[in-house]
């Protein structure tokens, strides 16, 4: 009887192991679909200040991680607007060095001190443009014996996986962005890195022009399945962006970087597309969300 009950309670216990790994089996399940992403448009304008649109700017939010793509002018103020905590973002992410893309830096890390920040500041920067920025901090006053958090640089190059988070990863390719400055500045003494990018989170892969020159500058990761799309629209002609939609077919492209004069030729150009190309091809705006879960939204 004894060894009966013994072997009874060792069934039980298995069945207990048996339970305790189904659930655990599906809790791995849930936690890899449960991809918690999401982009939000800090800015949508121009290089021309706007009363309407935030410089160019993108917070992209992945499980607990929040980089911030491009921090320009008045960066502090469009995230205050929208109510993104300054101590909320990990990471920032320079694409070039253009004024509406990078110099709300300062301002922006002062915030961070004014708002007691402690933890580590992240900034992912290309190889060429490091010391650039590093010293823009520190002509700033902001030494790092004055901040009670650090900040850290990771440097990167074209074409190399660069690993942000758990979650998300990005390459950088060079655009043509910049080529049109070349023949006016030592290349030698000054970078011109420039590049488009292609964000990978849940197995999703997102291009993000950053700013552009040229169709070509488009089908940089033409090799790739394009979940979505994101482009400025300034710099291309709408006609060249549409086919390029066209041809790489992501699930939905969103434009950004919009001057007044971009808006009408968006508006224009709707007139030609077709009811499905209206659906997938959107004007964003500053505080725009792109939910990247797999609710509510099964496009993306
Ligand atoms: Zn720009």
């Amino acid at each position: 009887m004894y060894w009966n009950l013994f072997g009874t309670c060792l069934a039980g216990r298995q069945v207990c192991y048996l339970i305790i790994g189904i659930l655990s089996s599906f809790k791995n399940y849930f936690c890899i679909k449960k991809n918690l992403a999401s982009i939000k448009f800090i800015g949508t304008g121009s290089g021309r200040t706007s009363l309407k649109r935030n410089h160019s700017s993108l917070l992209i939010s992945v499980e607990n991680y929040n980089l911030l793509v491009d921090a320009g002018d008045g960066v502090s103020k469009a995230l205050l607007s929208l109510k993104v905590d300054y101590n909320s973002i990990d990471g920032i992410l320079f694409s070039h060095l253009h004024p509406d893309h990078y110099t709300g830096l300062p301002s922006l890390i002062v915030q961070m001190k004014m708002n007691k920040r402690e933890k580590d500041l992240k900034i992912f920067i290309h190889e060429g443009l490091q010391n650039i920025i590093q010293d823009f901090i520190y002509r700033s006053y902001l030494f790092p014996e004055k901040l009670k958090f650090e900040i850290n640089f990771e440097k990167f190059v074209e074409n190399k996986t660069v690993t942000v988070s758990d979650s998300l990863n990005f390459i950088a390719k060079q655009n043509s962005h910049l080529d049109e400055y070349l023949t006016f500045a030592d290349k030698e003494k000054l970078s011109f890195f420039s590049p488009s990018f292609l964000f990978n989170t849940g197995g999703k892969n997102i291009y993000y022009s950053g700013d552009i020159s040229s169709k070509e500058d488009m089908y940089l990761f033409s090799d790739y399945k394009l979940d979505l799309m994101i482009s400025e629209i300034t710099h291309i002609e709408m006609k060249d962006l549409i086919e390029a939609f066209r041809k790489l077919n992501p699930k939905k492209l969103f434009l950004t970087h919009i001057g007044e004069k971009d808006e009408n030729s968006f508006i224009n150009i709707k007139k030609s597309l077709t009811a499905n190309e209206c659906n997938r091809i959107l004007l964003a705006s500053d505080g725009f969300i792109i939910n990247l879960q797999h609710k509510p939204d099964p496009n993306l």
